[in-house]
């Protein structure tokens, strides 16, 4: 572990005792053991003007995130979290504690296979300077303004990959705890994120003049510290499942039936999230890993409040762009996988169940998206 006089070790009041985080501020590296949140890491380095590839939910554990692949605020400046991985540590179903950048093949599963090949107990990871964000978000009525998705779409294919931004399209019930500008109504909330490598406001005026005065709006300047405030996600815990599929392009006509498809009518309560790829994540990176699907330039997926699969609900939103997809991402897959959809997350999985049947050949691992073993 990383045990500098410069670094600064971070504990959570959490029970867990892996949930250290140590900051080298001089490499510019985290040491993150396995149950570490976002959070933690995003508050361990920010008094050194640094900041991690943390996604949307400052909540989410880091370790699972990056093993995954990892779709960060700052994702398409500077690619996948997995492609920012120094050293991993982990626990093989052998029972050994390895060091995987040793060993070239479980280094590149690791990165991007789920938790198919051993417990990590901890990872270094790069950090990177960017001590704020210019971002929030912009709450637009689909009913006042059914262009919204398409202006949105216009404007993702004129910014730099210092930009990086989604929309999500949310049916906000009638009650009280939502904001009275929002309850009852069927909102695009576009969720900007801006590396300060920019003039963050310049950036957005286009799109503020095209679609005029939002309902809210909370693109600001703000602290690193403050990066879950962009998409706002709630903190409560809920049972949810999704599926997506990754987009070469969006199309303006095909656009215009998500609000119908996945408004107030819809067979289930769904949020829709369009994420824009493209810029740093379509780069290999500097050790090849497992991540597939680089060319994608979007991510639609569909989000479907409660515990049950609505398996024709995401075929009625998804089917329509079927002509457009180039694969699925895995940590935007809620609820178990097909083998064949599991296939399509990545580019190599005979590589991957080769691996798994060589580092878990009794199939001891039981991960949420289990690779099949080949021999
Ligand atoms: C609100 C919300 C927002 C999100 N936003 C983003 C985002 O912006 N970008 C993005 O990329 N993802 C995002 N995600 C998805 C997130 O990355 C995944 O859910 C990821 O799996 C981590 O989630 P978890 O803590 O729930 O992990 P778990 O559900 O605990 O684990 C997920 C998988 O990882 C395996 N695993 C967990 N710990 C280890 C370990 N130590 N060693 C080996 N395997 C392990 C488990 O076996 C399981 O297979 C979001 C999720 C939520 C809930």
């Amino acid at each position: 572990m990383v045990t500098s006089a410069r670094s600064t070790a971070v504990s959570s009041s959490r029970p867990s005792r892996l949930d250290r985080v140590t900051i080298d501020p001089e490499r510019m590296t985290a040491w993150i053991e396995a149950g570490a949140t976002w959070q933690e890491v995003i508050d361990a380095a920010a008094p050194h003007g640094l900041a991690p590839l943390a996604g949307s939910f400052p909540g989410v554990t880091a370790v699972p995130y990056i093993l995954g692949g990892g779709l960060s605020l700052m994702a398409r400046r500077y690619g996948f979290a997995a492609d920012h991985v120094r050293r991993i540590e982990v626990v093989t179903p052998d029972g050994e504690l390895r060091n995987a950048e040793d060993d070239p093949d479980l280094f590149w599963a690791l990165r991007g296979g789920g938790g198919n090949f051993g417990v990590v107990t901890a990872m270094e990871i790069d950090l990177f300077p960017v001590p704020t964000l210019y971002g929030g978000s912009l709450y637009y009525d689909l009913a006042a303004t059914p262009g919204v998705l398409a202006a949105w779409h216009a404007w993702t294919q004129t910014v730099p990959d210092a930009v990086t931004s989604a929309v999500g399209v949310i049916p906000f019930p009638d009650i009280e705890p939502i904001p009275a500008a929002l309850r009852g109504k069927h909102i695009a909330q576009l969720q900007l994120s801006i590396v300060p490598d920019v003039d963050g406001p310049a950036c957005v005026t286009a799109l503020r003049d095209r679609l005029g005065e939002p309902l809210i709006d909370t693109v600001k300047q703000r602290p690193f510290t403050e990066s879950g405030e962009i998409f706002d996600e709630p903190a409560r815990p809920d049972a949810y499942r999704s599926r997506n599929l990754l987009l070469s392009e969006l199309d303006n006509q095909t656009l215009t039936t998500i609000p119908s498809l996945a408004g107030p009518n819809a067979k289930a309560m769904c949020i829709v999230g369009i994420r824009h790829l493209g810029g740093a994540l379509s780069n290999k990176p500097a050790i090849d890993n497992a991540v597939g699907n680089r060319d994608a330039q979007y991510l639609l997926s569909v989000l479907s409040l409660g515990g049950d699969d609505q398996s024709d609900l995401y075929r009625a939103i998804l089917d329509p762009w079927s002509k457009y997809a180039v694969g699925r991402s895995l940590n935007f897959s809620f609820g178990p996988l097909t083998q064949d959809e599991l296939r399509e997350t990545y580019d190599d999985y005979n590589r991957l169940a080769h691996l798994r049947a060589h580092y878990d050949p009794s199939n001891l691992l039981h991960p949420n998206h289990p690779i099949t073993a080949r021999r």
